[in-house]
Formats: structure tokens, sequence, C-alpha cells
């Protein structure tokens, strides 16, 4: 038995409400503890305004809000990432896309991350190959700040600026690699789970979901050096629209490459 005011008691509380794991991560938050702390020492005093603050943060997950945004820190390819409403959650998925980057790459080199959100691909490539340049770009301004947050925390090497797709980017990569918006815009997935909070420039990829894969894939060829891969995230319905946007740009090599789930994720090409 764990008295009232301890931390077994507010985890107690926290599991009657939540699925275990939601409840072990927002309990651990609130009360500033590590989560095996939470089982080891429940018999541990919480403070009121740990108490309080879990109590809130259950009130914020019981109206819907997805757990990275309560926490405000969410893990991808092991990096802690500042997350927030201002950009897409990252996704376990995705983490299929850097690989599929890193094993494309040698030491050194030039990466370009299109539409990087809280810039957790770039951020990634960049922790995984210190020699690289990495540049990750987004049109929106909020979410470039996350992404230099995300940088300086992390001492990352990656850089991050300003642009619609390809309209400001200049140069030459090596790689090119995006999870763009792909979601359809009547998809009913949109109003359901995590999706409701997530901002709509990052899922929405136009009536068909292809509007943005369009761009990226369409408009890569000027920035890929010869030999370069371009390497795209997109819906599980949509490998063989992309590999035909893919072949209709010129590109060999075209593969689609399945996630955890055995769901085809990520398409890429190269420029030859
Ligand atoms: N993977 C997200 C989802 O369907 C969509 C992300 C995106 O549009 N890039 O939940």
């Amino acid at each position: 038995m764990t008295g009232a005011g301890t931390v077994g008691a507010c985890l107690d509380a926290a599991r009657a409400a939540l699925p275990r794991l939601e409840a072990e991560l927002l309990a651990a938050r609130a009360l500033d503890v590590t989560a095996s702390a939470l089982y080891a020492f429940p018999e541990r005093p919480a403070s009121a305004k740990g108490c309080a603050c879990l109590r809130a943060h259950m009130a914020r997950r019981q109206r819907g809000e997805p757990v990275a945004y309560i926490l405000g820190e969410w893990e991808f390819w092991s990096l802690p990432l500042k997350v927030d409403a201002r950009a897409l959650i990252p996704r376990p998925e995705t983490e299929g896309l850097v690989e599929a980057a890193l094993e494309r790459t040698g030491p050194a080199p030039r990466v370009l991350d299109l539409g990087t959100g809280c810039g957790a691909i770039a951020l990634a490539i960049a922790a995984e190959r210190p020699a690289a340049a990495v540049l990750g770009a987004d049109n929106d301004p909020a979410c470039l700040a996350l992404a230099q947050e995300n940088a300086q925390r992390l001492a990352s090497t990656a850089s991050f600026q300003h642009s619609h797709w390809y309209t400001d980017i200049a140069g030459e990569f090596d790689v090119i690699v995006s999870n763009p918006p792909y979601v359809a815009a009547g998809d009913p997935h949109l109003a359901q789970g995590d999706l409701r909070f997530e901002p709509k420039g990052a899922l929405v990829g136009g009536p068909d979901g292809l509007a943005a894969l369009r761009s990226v894939i369409g408009g890569a060829a000027p920035h890929l050096a010869s030999g370069g891969w371009l390497i795209v995230e997109h819906g599980c319905d949509q490998g063989g629209h992309t590999r035909r946007l893919f072949d209709a740009a010129g590109f060999a090599a075209v593969a689609t490459l399945q996630d955890a789930a055995g769901l085809p994720r990520v398409t890429l090409g190269r420029h030859s």
C-alpha cells in the first residue's frame, strides 16, 4: 500500500485513467523521477506541485492531446527532441528513411532534408555522420525555430534555412530526403487520434495526398549530384503512385522499402 501524496499513489491514479506506458511517461515527467523509480520507490513523497502537474497532464491527455506534446519532448533515433504543436511528432516509421539515407552515403555527404519540421531527420543524419553537411529546410518559420532549438540542444552540426520546397535551395546534394505531408485532404484519419492536434500543413498533401510528393520528386533533379539519391516517405497506399512519379522524373534504381510493420513506406531513386 502506498499512501496519498506518494509517488505510488500518483502512479496508481494515472494508471487507472490511462494506458500503462502513457501513465508512466506522464507521471515520471510530472513528478520529476525516472520511470524505474516510479516502481522502485513508490513510498517516496510526491510534491503537491508534482501531483497537480500530473493531474493537469492527465486532463490534457484525456482530451486527446498527444503524449509527445504534453511531455514537450519525444525520442527519435535515440535523440531527445523538443516537440510541440508547431511540427509533426516524429514517428518510428521515419527512422526507416534515415536508415535508407545512411546506407547510401559516404562519410561526408551533402544532405538536404526538405520539410524538416522539428528537424528530426536532419538531426539524426548529422548525429550519425559528423562530417556531413546537412541542411534542413522548411516553409514554416515556426518549424525552423523549433528545428534550430533542437540543433542547439543537441550541439548538432546540421543547419536550417527557409525554403518552400526547392525555391530557396542553392547548390547540389548527394542525398535529398523528405517526409512531406502526404495525407489526402478528406482522409478520415485527420479527425482521429494525434493527427487532430498536429499542424495540417505537415500532414495534408492536397486532395489526393500527392501534391507535396509531386513537388519534391519533380523538382529534385537540378539539386542532385550525379548518382545522388532522392528518398521520400509516403503513405502505405502510395507506393505505386510514388514510384511512377520517380520514373516520370527520370530516376534510376527506383524501389520502395517497407517499414517495420511490413508496409510500403519509403521510395527512393538514383539521379543518373
Ligand atoms: N505518418 C503520418 C500519419 O499518417 C503522416 C505524416 C505525413 O504526412 N508526412 O499518421
